[in-house]
């Protein structure tokens, strides 16, 4: 069996063109699985279309519930909580979900067995055929914690669809930042594509989510998008990467065409040539960098 090489898409914050260029790869890397593991907000199913769609229930911590009808009021569970996750509604004990820490205290100490512990469902994996390759995506319900727990989830269905179906290469659409859910988006993967935009916040989250590459000692790659808003912002970017001994994969112009195609759902790097070819750079330097190798 070949070995699978994980290809990551990520960038210091949200709205930097990361998921746009995610979907424009996925059409012409050939012979992939595609896994969006920005499960905090997923959005590359808007380009990708995804058909045939099976859905699984992700469940994150147990929280406690109470048995109304078992209940005698005795307050013991409220007095015990310290998370304050105890509430009485129109005469009922009730806990809130939200502040429940799943300690289980409550369910031991209550004196009539009136509390169990239920494992809640915060979000659902999906795979589903795309006229792309196979995709893996996520839907975290609102407010949900987990998301780190469920970006391993959606990696490892990627892997497994690409070891069933002898597939080589996996394209993740990964979480902007630098916290927990771009740990688990980035780690053991085999490259990494930084986006970034010639903006001041843009050059100090490019270096920070760069450090995270660098401690898990992940090969990157630095795609400046819309370089062309702010010249001297793209030098001091290319500066950063010649010192750090980064390569700049692409440079993206600003294009109306991409908005308007991405503002239409259609994936832009079919109509807008500003796109297009940068992303024929790209799939160049990873073909040299890790496909072929
Ligand atoms: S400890 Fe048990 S009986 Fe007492 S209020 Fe809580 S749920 Fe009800
Ligand atoms: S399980 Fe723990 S945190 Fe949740 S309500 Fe009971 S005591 Fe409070």
């Amino acid at each position: 069996m070949k070995k699978v090489k994980e290809i990551v898409v990520i960038s210091g914050k949200g709205g930097t063109g990361k998921t746009t260029l995610t979907a424009a790869l996925a059409d012409i890397i050939p012979g992939k699985v595609i896994v969006d593991a920005d499960v905090d907000a997923a959005n590359l199913y808007i380009l990708l279309k995804p058909k045939n769609i099976r859905a699984t229930d992700f469940t994150g911590k147990s929280t406690a519930k109470i048995d109304r009808d078992e209940c005698t009021s005795c307050n013991l569970c409220r007095e015990l909580c310290r998370f304050h996750a105890v509430n009485i509604e129109d005469g009922d004990y009730v806990i809130d979900h939200f502040s429940c820490d799943g300690c289980g205290l409550c369910r031991i100490a209550c004196p009539v067995q009136a509390i169990k512990m239920e494992e809640q469902i915060v979000g659902k994996w999906l795979i589903a055929d795309t006229e792309y390759g196979d995709f893996v995506y996520a839907r975290l319900v609102p407010g949900a914690e987990n998301s780190g727990n469920l970006v391993t989830m959606v990696r490892h269905q990627g892997k497994l669809i690409a070891e069933e179906k002898n597939i080589d290469t996996i394209l993740i659409d990964g979480s902007p930042g630098i916290g927990c859910p771009v740990t688990a988006a980035i780690s053991g993967t085999d490259l990494a594509i930084i986006v970034t935009e010639p903006t001041y916040s843009g050059i100090s989250d490019l270096q920070r989510v760069f450090e995270l590459t660098s401690h898990f000692s992940i090969k990157s790659g630095i795609v400046i998008n819309r370089f062309d808003i702010n010249p001297e912002n793209t030098k001091k970017i290319a500066a950063f990467a010649r010192e750090k001994g980064i390569p700049v994969f692409a440079r993206i112009p600003h294009s109306h065409c991409v908005i308007e195609e991405i503002t239409n759902s259609r994936l832009p790097s079919r109509k807008c040539k500003e796109l297009s070819q940068p992303v024929e750079k790209i799939y160049d330097h990873l073909k040299r960098e890790l496909l072929c190798s």
